[in-house]
């Protein structure tokens, strides 16, 4: 078996185990893998060792590899996305995680309804106020969220965030349980654009605590298609 299938495999048992300690069923979690460090050969291998979700952060990069590759699998743009590359990510890319403004909000509506294709967004929500991290706050999130609900071809599938990173993975923890709360405070307003039923949280060093939490998309780069050797 091919490294890439040997770490996916001890990953998969991992967010079982994960899933039986907090009741949930590992059938809402999906793995994105995010191939921004690796090759097109290795995004290949994932995708042949079964992997669906590609993740990419850069549209540069990401742009080639979607037209190589972009028959297969479902692409997912997850990082800082500046508002001209809107269109080179709207109709190519089925998800974009990095919603955090509604400038972009308004581009990539108008990009898709060009395209006639919509854009499912995650709404980044920055939980640890740290400065080097986009994202929302979390108090502007339910304004923004009705605003972007309302323009076409753009819908609001869920929230993503990232935890700051540390060497006590259980300081994340009430991170991601934010995360959750805003999700339920979101559901609450009954509105059928807002039913957001993806939390995106948890990379290779915290997935398993965002397990625990409610995520159903975690981002996995280093640990699942990186170059150095790694502990799943
Ligand atoms: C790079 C990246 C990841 C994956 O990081 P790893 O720690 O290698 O798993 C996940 N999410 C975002 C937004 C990223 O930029």
């Amino acid at each position: 078996m091919d490294l890439i299938s040997q770490r996916l495999q001890q990953i998969k048992g991992n967010i079982v185990a994960a899933c039986q300690r907090s009741g949930r069923n590992p059938k809402e979690v999906q793995i994105v893998a995010v191939t921004k460090y690796v090759d097109m050969e290795t995004t290949r291998r994932a995708l042949d060792a079964g992997l669906v979700h590609i993740g990419e952060s850069r549209a540069q990069e990401a742009v080639p590899k979607w037209k190589e590759l972009g028959g297969r699998g479902v692409w997912h743009f997850i990082g800082h996305l500046q508002s001209n590359k809107a269109k080179a990510v709207a109709g190519r890319f089925t998800y974009v995680h990095s919603l955090d403004r509604y400038s972009l909000a308004k581009e990539l509506s108008r990009r898709s309804v060009a395209n006639g294709q919509a854009t499912k967004c995650m709404i980044q929500v920055n939980i640890s106020g740290e400065k080097s991290k986009h994202g929302l706050k979390p108090d502007e999130l339910l304004e923004f969220a009705r605003e972007s609900a309302e323009l076409p071809q753009l819908e609001i599938e869920g929230l993503m965030t990232m935890a700051p990173v540390t060497d006590d993975p259980e300081e994340v923890r009430p991170i991601f349980r934010h995360l959750k709360t805003l999700q339920q405070e979101l559901q609450r307003l009954g509105d059928p654009k807002l039913s957001v039923p993806h939390l995106s949280m948890g990379m290779s060093r915290d997935y398993i605590i965002a397990v625990e939490e409610g995520a159903t998309f975690v981002r996995l780069g280093s640990v699942l298609v990186g170059t150095q050797p790694q502990k799943a």
